[in-house]
């Protein structure tokens, strides 16, 4: 793979390394949200969230709590955001599964998510249905 994020893995560009596992990588983010915006990898390359296998998004989430009880300890903010971006609608430009592990303070402004829209309980009813309908776990 001719990605960034694999030549990483394979120690043809340089990273902040922040932990590692024979499974995942966790490093810097090149231009942090915050001080200490971490992203954590699988080392196995997936593109996102459809593609990564299990076991890799299972280590993966493992090394992210790794990641957020390290950075907790050294910054000391007073929260952190998970965040994993899939396909560019989501915002996603770099196309290898990537978490993000972004260390918050309080009215720090990084960000805020979304605006609440009003519960509407018969639409989701019928959502939610059509969701289980697909599920063929
Ligand atoms: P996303 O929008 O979820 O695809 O985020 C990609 C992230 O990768 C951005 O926050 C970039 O700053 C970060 N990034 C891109 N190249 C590098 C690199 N060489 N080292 C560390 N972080 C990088």
């Amino acid at each position: 793979m001719n990605d960034i994020f694999s030549k990483i893995v394979r120690g043809e560009l340089p990273c902040h390394k922040v932990a590692e596992n024979d499974q995942t990588l966790a490093f810097l983010d090149i231009n942090p949200a915050a001080q200490g915006h971490t992203l954590v990898i699988p080392k196995r390359f997936g593109t996102d969230i459809f593609d990564t296998n299990p076991e890799d998004l299972a280590a993966v989430a493992r090394m992210v709590q790794t990641v957020a009880q390290l950075l907790l300890q050294t910054l000391k903010p007073d929260g952190i955001n998970v965040l994993q971006n899939s396909r560019p609608a989501s915002g996603q430009v770099v196309f290898y599964y990537h978490v993000h592990v972004i260390p918050r303070w309080e009215g720090d402004g990084v960000f805020s998510f979304w605006r609440p829209n009003p519960t509407d309980h018969a639409a989701f009813a019928a959502l939610a249905e059509r969701l289980r309908a697909n599920n063929q776990a």
